[in-house]
């Protein structure tokens, strides 16, 4: 394909739609599509899970339509239009509009919710939140309900617990851990997250696997592995997200948890690159925004001519449950090592250290998050 083909961003999530800001302010003529299967309003994703409390509807989360962020980039913006396939060997994608070649094609495909068994048959009754079409789908499903059951205690399902609990909602959440955010917290800090959020009212449903969902009045009854029956009015499922990996693979790219790329972002395939949710830099998948900006901005340079490499400083997670204030940097520096917890209540303190006593990662709640610049300056960086 002749390299005057456009430079192809697939997704219009904050992968792509901020490669293709960074991109611009570097070169403001190469002709540049993006191409999405939904409808291409630009929002910030991390605000569908406080839109409850806030009483947003969808549209309202919504800042840009897809033809003001296409004048704005000057780009062409194919929306409702999925891709189908990847040719690397022509430099064209298939899609379900017709084929489409490019010069340089970026992957930004984000990532997919995992989904239960149960949930096609189950319909509007079990949904996910993935993105803003899924949240307007979700808010109707609940209208004139008072009551959601959550399956997942991961992050995402504890901020939706405390979105719609604060909203007025009566929310469960049924999970086989033992505690919030497993793999992610130190107990005692889960400890007081779930206080947290049960003093909102939440209830939880801890340590039992999900045996069946039926439906059940207007909602949803499940059975818990030892026969406890949940009942809710509306079911939510929390339980994961996978990268967008299943173009590249079916195209013979190089996976592994997401997308592999190298530090410039580039994947097996000549020509094609992959950033934001769908990729995995090195070892590390990591599904939030400020890696996915980090790699915009290394990417942009060198789809501009450049030659840039990414490197990651220490990015921790703000959790957005302000019933309990969270703040996690997880350890992933550490090959050894171990958690102190010090604080009480809801202001509690958590440090991971290796034997030498070097800080590796944390976790602080309540009124201790405003620790956290302080810990960040003796965090070691997340890849050099
Ligand atoms: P996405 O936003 O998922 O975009 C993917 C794009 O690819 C979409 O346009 C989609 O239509 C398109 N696409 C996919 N497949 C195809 C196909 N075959 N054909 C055409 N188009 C396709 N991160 C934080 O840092 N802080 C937070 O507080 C935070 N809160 C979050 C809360 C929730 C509820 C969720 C779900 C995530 C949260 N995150 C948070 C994570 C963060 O939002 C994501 O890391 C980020 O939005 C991912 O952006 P992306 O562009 O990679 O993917």
């Amino acid at each position: 394909m002749s390299d005057s083909a456009p430079l192809l961003i697939l997704g219009t999530g904050l992968a792509g739609y901020n490669l293709a800001r960074e991109f611009r302010k570097l070169d403001t003529e190469r002709p540049l599509c993006l191409v999405t299967a939904d409808d291409g309003r630009f929002y910030s994703k991390p605000m569908i899970s406080t839109g409850f409390a806030k009483g947003k509807e969808a549209d309202e989360l919504a800042m840009q339509s897809a033809e003001a962020m296409a004048e704005q980039l000057n780009a062409e913006i194919l929306t409702q239009t999925r891709v189908t396939g990847l040719d690397p060997a022509t430099r064209r994608v298939l899609t379900t509009q017709g084929q489409l070649a490019y010069s340089d094609l970026v992957l930004a495909s984000g990532a997919e919710a995992r989904r239960l068994p149960w949930a096609e048959v189950l319909g509007e009754r079990l949904l996910s939140i993935n993105d803003l079409g899924d949240y307007a789908r979700f808010r109707a499903a609940v209208a004139g309900k008072s009551d959601v059951v959550i399956i997942g205690a991961g992050l995402i399902g504890c901020e939706y617990a405390n979105d719609l609990a604060a909203a007025g909602f009566s929310v469960r959440i049924v999970a086989p851990d033992t505690q919030v955010m497993a793999g992610l917290l130190p107990p005692e800090i889960a400890e007081a997250v779930r206080a947290g959020l049960e003093a909102l009212g939440v209830r939880f449903h801890f340590g039992q696997g999900v045996r069946d969902i039926q439906p059940g009045g207007a909602g949803i009854r499940v059975t818990l592995e030892d026969g406890t029956l949940v009942e809710g009015q509306q079911g939510l499922s929390a339980i994961g997200l996978v990268p967008g990996r299943a173009l590249a693979e079916q195209a013979g790219i190089d996976v592994a948890h997401g997308i592999k790329v190298d530090r410039r972002l580039r994947t097996s395939a000549e020509h094609i690159f992959a950033l934001g949710d769908c990729a995995e830099v090195g070892s590390l998948s990591l599904m939030y925004v400020m890696p996915l900006m980090a790699a915009a901005r290394v990417l942009a340079q060198n789809l501009a001519g450049g030659d840039a490499e990414l490197s990651y400083g220490p990015m921790p997670i703000t959790v957005k449950t302000p019933a309990c204030p969270l703040v996690v940097s997880p350890p992933l520096t550490a090959t050894s090592g171990s958690w102190t917890i010090t604080g009480e209540g809801a202001d509690r303190r958590a440090l991971f250290k290796d034997e030498s006593g070097q800080l590796h990662g944390y976790a602080l709640t309540g009124a201790l998050v405003s620790e956290k610049l302080q810990l960040n300056r003796q965090l070691p960086p997340w890849m050099p």
